[in-house]
């Protein structure tokens, strides 16, 4: 349904009476239920197939609706509160028992974000209680960027998808936590980048989860983190290094790939062979991102050459989707 009035009424009946809604955010897609109804909730790991310790982040639509859903809120969320909510900015605090562990997931403590759509705020408001969310995938595929990647997956296994259009972000929340008086922990990178979060302060510490991999059975601080994401069926390599190097390595392994993943046309000058292009800016690529590894599927690429993103701004949120979705395949040139 549209994401219009009547959609958004629809949505909040059917989140009431315990079922699962495909919703749009500015991040992703999300797949909502009601975060204190542990039976809603089980449908979102089950409509996912997503492993039960992976937690869920819960989206409440102001400040003030965090208070009875924590123990405590850190000096540091407040002033992060302050600088980036409403928007992509999911942080961990000590849960209270309003919280099932369903939700997190197991674990003591609670993702929460406020988020920014107007869809997605309007949906929480008419439910009158927080929603939990994960993005509206399978798990391990790439997140739904719009309301017809949701319905590739979810078709059939839930009642309804607001559509809204196209996310404006692309890539899912930035999630960080909290360590001592003035310590920011990175565990996902997203839109507000480490670059926004210096304003808070200066103490920030990136997870080694955001980089590195992770086995299976890894204690990680941020779960998702450490299972399969975003894979296409083809074999995706990260080559790393600027817009001539990337062409030369191109062109000296011609037999290697089918297919590129590029910034722009110069990227690809003189390569004869199918070319998705995310754009030249991390604002660009973190939009195009999961539509293109999606689209990789469709036009039935076997071996990518993707070329690496920015390290910094938003470009490290989309750098460590990527190398999911390439298993960690890194070619430095
Ligand atoms: P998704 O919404 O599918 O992107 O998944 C939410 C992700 O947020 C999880 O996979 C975790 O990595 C992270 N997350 C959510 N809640 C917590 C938490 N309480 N502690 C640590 N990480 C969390
Ligand atoms: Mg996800």
């Amino acid at each position: 349904m549209p994401a219009d009035k009547a959609g958004i009424e629809y949505a909040a009946e059917l989140l009431k009476s315990g079922e699962v809604v495909g919703i749009p955010t500015e991040t992703v897609y999300g797949l909502g239920a009601n975060a204190f109804d542990e039976q809603a909730v089980r449908k979102i790991f089950k409509a996912k197939g997503r492993p039960a310790d992976n937690p869920l982040i819960v989206h409440v639509s102001s400040f003030d609706e965090i208070s009875p859903l924590v123990r405590e809120i850190p000096e540091l969320a407040k002033k992060c509160a302050e600088l980036f909510s409403p928007g992509p900015l999911t942080m961990i605090m000590p849960k209270s028992d309003r919280i099932p562990m369903v939700t997190s997931g197991g674990l003591d403590t609670v993702g929460i974000r406020i988020p920014y759509d107007k869809t997605a705020r309007a949906v929480i408001s008419a439910c009158g209680f927080p929603i939990a969310a994960p993005s509206a995938n399978l798990s391990g595929s790439p997140s739904p960027t719009t309301a017809q990647h949701v319905f590739m997956d979810m078709n059939g296994r839930i009642p309804l998808i607001l559509d809204g259009g196209g996310c404006g972000v692309g890539v899912e929340s930035t999630v960080i936590s909290f360590e001592g008086e003035d310590g920011i922990r990175l565990l996902r990178p997203g839109f507000i980048s480490v670059e926004d979060l210096k304003e808070v302060t200066d103490n920030i510490l990136i997870d080694k989860g955001v980089l590195e991999m992770l086995g299976a059975d890894a204690r990680v601080s941020s779960p998702g983190m450490k299972y399969k994401h975003y894979a296409p069926k083809a074999e995706i390599t990260i080559l790393q290094g600027d817009s001539l190097a990337f062409n030369a390595y191109c062109s000296a392994n011609s037999d290697k790939f089918d297919t590129l993943m590029a910034f722009d046309d110069s990227d690809c000058e003189g390569l004869d062979c199918k070319v998705l292009l995310l754009g030249s800016s991390g604002e660009e690529q973190a939009k195009r991102l999961f539509d293109t590894l999606r689209e990789l599927d469709k036009i039935g690429a076997k071996r990518v050459f993707a070329r690496c993103p920015e390290l910094s701004g938003v470009g490290l949120a989309v750098y460590n989707r990527l190398l999911r979705a390439a298993a960690f395949m890194v070619i430095r040139l």
